[in-house]
């Protein structure tokens, strides 16, 4: 699928808009989700431009795990996680919203998963959540 470089993740990598950042190297950044399933509620994603997992480079796609489960740990760590979801979608028909490959990492279980990008997060709780992640990376 052809990647439009005007999506939301493409602006906030070009810190056209704004992001909670918690972790960034050279080829990903990981932030805090502004409409947030659960309390701490994360994204990581590959800086290059990919719409799906499907599209990404498979070295990319390796790296970028290596990262979400760097984060997964401070995430347990700082926030005392007993369990975490880690989702991917892949396309508007599994619900994907933002056409730039990335990877939530939820704390919370399955059966208790909030909405999907459906309601604004309170940005100073987020922050605050993002600062403890932060500390702990
Ligand atoms: P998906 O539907 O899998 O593409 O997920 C996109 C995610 O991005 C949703 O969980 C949204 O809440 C989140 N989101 C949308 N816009 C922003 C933004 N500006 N900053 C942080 N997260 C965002």
């Amino acid at each position: 699928m052809a990647y439009d470089d005007q999506n939301i993740f493409a602006r906030i990598l070009r810190e056209e808009l704004p992001a909670i950042k918690v972790y960034e190297d050279e080829q990903v950044l990981a932030f805090m989700d502004i409409m947030p399933q659960a309390d701490g509620h994360t994204l990581v994603i590959p800086k290059s431009p990919a719409v799906t997992l499907l599209d990404l480079d498979p070295q990319v796609a390796a790296y970028t795990i290596q990262v979400v489960q760097k984060v997964a740990k401070a995430m347990e760590k700082a926030l005392g996680l007993d369990g975490i979801v880690l989702m991917q979608l892949s396309g508007a028909a599994a619900g994907q919203t933002v056409p730039h490959v990335h990877f939530h990492l939820i704390p919370t279980s399955v059966h208790q998963l909030g909405k999907h990008a459906a309601q604004m997060g309170d940005q100073e709780k987020i922050m605050q959540l993002a600062e403890k992640i932060k500390a702990a990376l």
